[in-house]
């Protein structure tokens, strides 16, 4: 599993929905690498954050997930810049 595969299942990982070999995959990219273990944990900072202050209120609203995902795609985009020789 390469970073963008893994950023790709990171919702349903952090949601627990994934299992099986996908997951252990998962779990094993995030143990190599450094990067996606810090995406992962500021998702799950801002999860946790939201259900704690806004409990029943329904799913993540769509600005967060919007704000998110721009997060993880402006790291992607200068990871590949900086791997530019
Ligand atoms: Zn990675």
């Amino acid at each position: 599993m390469n970073c963008r595969q893994f950023q790709l299942r990171m919702s349903e990982f952090l949601d627990g929905d994934l299992t099986g070999k996908p997951c252990a995959e998962c779990r094993d990219h995030i143990r190599k690498c450094a990067e996606c273990q810090r995406i992962l944990e500021s998702c799950r900072d801002t999860i946790a954050w939201f259900r704690r202050d806004a409990a029943g209120t329904g799913p993540l609203p769509a600005a967060l997930h919007d704000k998110v995902m721009r997060t993880i795609q402006s790291r992607g985009n200068s990871s590949r810049l900086a791997s530019r020789p």
